[in-house]
């Protein structure tokens, strides 16, 4: 409520500020959480949370008035379409020379995405969280991260025969035949659900193209796992709807929060502060990188180090389709839950996750999400004229990305006689390179913050989410974003309370 004095406030309620708000709750401390998207608890008119992806509806995209598909094309045709102005769960955030890609409400990003929930190759943690020891990690924080995540794997006798995975067996039969290891890739998606959905026995939703606009049945997201036991505690409680517009230190002491309440068209309500006395900045990558470059220019925390807005990445995203030939279909019913991945990383600097294109019909194609190890970072920074904060990615530097996607996919055309689809991002254009699911960094761990993500000059603020990644995770990021939240909140709940 406005006016009021908390011990800690949690802003996002995403991977890092749902591990803080649980393991803090469990330490005996009241958190109060704030989200700018909604609670995702109501069922709309049609008796459904969340739409699915051939249907985009009001609650598809965050306040545009057209949709923003990741894929904007088919067979050449753009696949847009108007919507009404309202607070929905998918943001596509637009900057100068890219997309970013986030999820809005309570549960952040784990509502969006696929739930693939990769651990890095140790030998690669290094060069991902240089200054964090990897014995820990992988003794114990990605270990607790993975279950509190309520990570698992297909059941590969399952994955051989199902007709929904076709799609990744066509993936790994020619990633094999080009000599490329494949691996099947985690995911927090319930696998016995999908296996009902496939027998036909439960309401379809990995197999009815629920994802990045919600999944109504099967995906664990953060809702049923870290977020379910932190209210579980009567410690935390969590206001949707309410957006954090600064923080600065508070006449007798801890920080004054303000925050705008929001209508669901967008529009303000309610302006409130609050007081707290800790406050952890867990608004993702970009939402944190923006609230701290514009609180420090503008002076509100002028103590904030010169790291702050600096060390982003794209965690080498880029995206592209293949054609097969006739006798290699796809199959017109895919599940939205991608389970299979090419690792070329070592050899090529690219992991290529293979996607779903749940159509519905049979396209003959095969999609790609490839993660990969490009060097460019880029900066945030405040824009006084526009009262905005920009960033500094260009659109060019996603070249190298694609070279380490053609290790891989160069490669299986000449095996198999092939060539990439150039209908599926526009006309004649092969790569996806306008965009990415995986902002990271903005905030470094041991550069911008300490070595836990304690900001430097201000006392009492932390930084826990995917804005301490420098960038690059090697896969898909959120369970290392969630292992690095545990091992922080634990030394700050030991040393700090
Ligand atoms: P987030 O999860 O982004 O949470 C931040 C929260 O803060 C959001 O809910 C946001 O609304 C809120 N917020 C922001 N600013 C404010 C403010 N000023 N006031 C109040 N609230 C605010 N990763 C994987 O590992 N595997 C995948 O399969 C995968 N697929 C993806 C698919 C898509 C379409 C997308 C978009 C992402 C995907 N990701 C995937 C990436 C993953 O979801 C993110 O890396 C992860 O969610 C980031 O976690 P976070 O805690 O840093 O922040």
């Amino acid at each position: 409520a406005d006016g009021a004095r908390v011990p800690v406030l949690v802003i996002g309620t995403g991977y890092g500020g749902s591990v803080a708000a649980l393991r803090l709750a469990q330490a005996g401390v009241e958190v109060h959480m704030i989200e700018m998207g909604m609670a995702w608890d109501t069922p709309g008119s049609d008796g459904k949370i969340f739409c699915n992806t051939r249907e985009p509806d009001y609650r598809s995209y965050w306040l545009r008035t057209r949709t923003k598909a990741p894929l904007n094309y088919f067979l050449g045709f753009p696949i847009d379409r108007d919507i009404p102005r309202h607070t929905g769960i998918l943001d596509a955030e637009e900057f100068a020379g890219i997309t970013v890609y986030q999820g809005r409400g309570v549960g952040g990003g784990s509502l969006v995405n696929g739930g693939m929930a990769v651990t890095p190759k140790r030998e690669n943690f290094a060069a991902v969280l240089p200054s964090v020891d990897a014995d820990e990690m992988y003794g114990v924080y990605y270990p607790r991260a993975n279950s509190g995540l309520g990570v698992g794997l297909v059941d590969p006798a399952w994955f051989d025969t199902t007709a929904c995975y076709q799609y990744a067996r066509v993936g790994r039969k020619h990633a094999q035949r080009s000599g490329f290891p494949f691996t099947f890739v985690p995911d927090v998606y319930d696998w016995d659900y999908m296996k009902q959905e496939a027998a036909g026995t439960v309401p379809q939703s990995a197999l009815a193209g629920e994802i990045l606009y919600g999944n109504n049945q099967g995906k664990k997201s953060l809702q049923k796992t870290y977020l379910a036991r932190a209210r579980a505690t009567g410690k935390v409680t969590i206001s949707p709807l309410h957006q954090v517009t600064s923080v600065a230190p508070a006449a007798g002491g801890g920080y004054t929060v303000r925050i705008d309440q929001l209508a669901t068209d967008g529009s303000v309500t309610a302006a409130k502060t609050v007081t707290a006395t800790r406050v952890f900045f867990a608004a993702g990558s970009v939402g944190t990188s923006k609230l701290l470059v514009k609180l420090k220019a503008t002076g509100a925390l002028p103590g904030l180090d010169d790291e702050v807005g600096k060390g982003w990445g794209d965690n080498g995203n880029v995206m592209c389709g293949r054609a097969n030939h006739l006798w290699d279909p796809t199959g017109k019913l895919q599940s939205a839950i991608p389970c299979a991945g090419i690792d070329n990383w070592s050899a090529g600097g690219a992991f290529a996750e293979v996607a779903p294109l749940p159509t519905g019909i049979e396209t003959y194609a095969s999609f790609y999400l490839s993660i990969t190890n490009t060097p460019h970072r880029a900066q945030f920074s405040w824009n006084a004229a526009t009262g905005k904060v920009d960033l500094s990615w260009q659109t060019a530097w996603k070249q190298t990305s694609i070279d380490m996607a053609k290790t891989i996919f160069d490669k299986i055309n000449a095996k198999e006689g092939t060539i990439y689809r150039t209908d599926l991002f526009g006309v004649y254009k092969i790569w996806g390179d306008h965009l990415t699911y995986h902002p990271l960094g903005g905030a470094v761990l041991n550069r911008a913050t300490d070595n836990y993500g304690r900001l430097a000059g201000h006392p009492g603020l932390y930084v826990i989410d995917g804005s301490l990644i420098p960038g690059n995770t090697t896969v898909n990021p959120f369970v290392t974003i969630t292992a690095l939240a545990e091992r922080n909140i634990e030394k700050i709940i030991a040393t700090d309370l």
